[in-house]
């Protein structure tokens, strides 16, 4: 394997964990207020679509500021 195919598929796999991440966000009960946004240290959420949702789950470090501020008790993280 090459090294550019290597890294092609490092990439993949990235997107694959990613989409299978550990923070899980009701967005059923989502009104979009963006606190949640706001208060990660690791800029981990984005507001899409007008709710929340995972911009880089390998940012996460887990402190669970965003579920505590969710005044809807939407995110969990696991
Ligand atoms: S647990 Fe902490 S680092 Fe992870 S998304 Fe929530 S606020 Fe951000
Ligand atoms: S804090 Fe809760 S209700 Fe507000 S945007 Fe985040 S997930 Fe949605």
């Amino acid at each position: 394997m090459g090294l550019r195919s290597f890294f092609k598929k490092d990439k993949k796999q990235e997107k694959t964990t990613d989409e299978d991440s550990h923070i899980d966000i009701n967005v059923d009960d989502c009104d979009g207020c963006e606190k949640c946004v706001i208060a990660c240290p690791n800029n981990v959420l984005i507001l899409d679509d007008e709710s929340s949702a995972v911009n880089n789950s390998f940012g996460c470090k887990r402190c669970k500021v965003c579920m505590a501020i969710c005044p809807n008790d939407c995110i969990t993280i696991n």
